[in-house]
């Protein structure tokens, strides 16, 4: 058995599946989610593929005395943090919740991470923290900049770590920057499965598809892409579990602490919405009406990654296409048309 790691937001959509791929690289995991925006029923979904039962403490990471119980119980090698709120609009109409959550919750997990002398962290961050990007593709050394509360809730975390590393020269922190994660497990067990009426993109296509939601608003069709519409890095969610593993795996491997080492996860390929529209509406053999509405405020034309240091240091890249991202999308849609809940 590989090294112990915490799992904060494990019950999650990226949190579940990199659970599996922890597992079938060999690591021991704890999964810690207040569930606000999750169901145990991932986490009984995730057991049953990886025929072993999780073990999954409900608790908030705000909750310093619930985090030290688990730390003193458990010896671990460090921890993956994806337990955060992720809704943009929210977080512009209720910012202190968001801070609270994503910034506060942070600050309570690395006080008791340095407690139990644990300091090497995996912190879900985003590619939301480069803005409107100056040039593409976007290398991990562009200038950061958010415009929402969620954005700035990443971006300040970012900066805690920077400011951590410094101080105490035996962390080991790695934001991990996310593209654009879509897609489900191959089983179609667990997927991603939003609450209300989704806000991103592919599961909204998906939720037209299966016929929940009635039409897709494509936001502008004005921008300078390829066909005028939205260009995005969109990267199948079991990739970006792999580059989890590799991650944990690059700091077993480093005899000196790396300090804070920001690092995107994309592919390095720009889709556009309309590309999008039309692969899953190959893949799906389903029509997928759609109306051209304006450009939803905050948005930017173009976004891809610069996929190189992911590469070089951790040897991982991604290897999913966007056939293979629909496929998977949709598998897991019209297998379980209410997510979770059951039908
Ligand atoms: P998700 O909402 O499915 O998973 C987050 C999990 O964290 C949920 O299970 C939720 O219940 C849990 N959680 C939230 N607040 C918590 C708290 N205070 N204490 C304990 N658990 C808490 O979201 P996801 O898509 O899996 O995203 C995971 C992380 O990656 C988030 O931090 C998100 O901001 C970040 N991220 C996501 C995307 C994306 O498009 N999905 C892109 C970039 C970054
Ligand atoms: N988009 C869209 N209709 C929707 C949701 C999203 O046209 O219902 C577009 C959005 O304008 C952007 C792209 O799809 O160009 C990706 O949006 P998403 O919210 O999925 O991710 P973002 O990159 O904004 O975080």
């Amino acid at each position: 058995m590989k090294n112990k790691i915490l799992v904060t937001g494990g019950a999650g959509y990226i949190g579940s599946h990199t659970c599996i791929a922890l597992h079938q690289a060999g690591y021991d995991i704890v999964v810690y989610d207040n569930l606000s925006n999750s169901s145990r029923e991932a986490v009984n979904r995730v057991s049953s593929l990886i025929g072993q039962p999780i073990e999954f403490i409900e608790g908030d990471i705000r909750d310093a005395e619930s985090l030290r119980q688990v730390f003193a119980e458990h010896q671990f090698f460090g921890v993956i943090h994806f337990a955060g709120l992720k809704a943009v609009g929210e977080s512009v109409a209720q910012p202190l919740k968001y801070y609270d959550n994503n910034v506060s919750g942070t600050i309570t997990l690395l006080e008791v991470m340095a407690e139990y002398d644990v300091k090497n962290l995996v912190f879900s961050s985003s590619a939301t923290v480069y803005g409107d990007p100056e040039r593409l593709p976007i290398d991990e050394n562009s200038p950061r900049s958010c415009t929402n509360p969620y954005g700035q809730s990443k971006l300040t975390v970012e900066h805690i770590l920077e400011d951590l590393a410094v101080s105490d020269e035996s962390w080991n922190l790695i934001p991990l920057r996310y593209f654009n994660p879509v897609g489900a497990h191959p089983s179609g067990q667990i997927g991603e499965d939003p609450n209300d009426i989704p806000n991103n993109l592919m599961p909204y296509i998906s939720q037209v598809a299966v016929g929940k939601l009635e039409k897709l608003s494509i936001f502008g069709n004005d921008y300078s892409t390829v066909d005028g519409t939205g260009v995005r890095d969109f990267i199948h969610v079991t990739d970006l579990a792999q580059g989890h593993v590799a991650a944990l795996s690059y700091l077993e491997q480093q005899a000196v602490p790396v300090g804070f080492l920001p690092i995107n996860l994309g592919t390095g390929k720009g889709t556009s919405v309309l590309e999008l529209v039309t692969a899953f509406s190959e893949v799906s053999g389903e029509d997928i009406p759609y109306q051209f509405a304006d450009r939803r405020a905050g948005d930017i034309a173009s976004c891809y990654a610069s996929a190189d240091k992911a590469k070089d240091l951790l040897k991982w890249q991604a290897e999913l296409s966007i056939t293979e991202m629909c496929q998977d999308t949709w598998r897991w849609q019209s297998m379980n048309p209410n997510g979770y809940n059951a039908t």
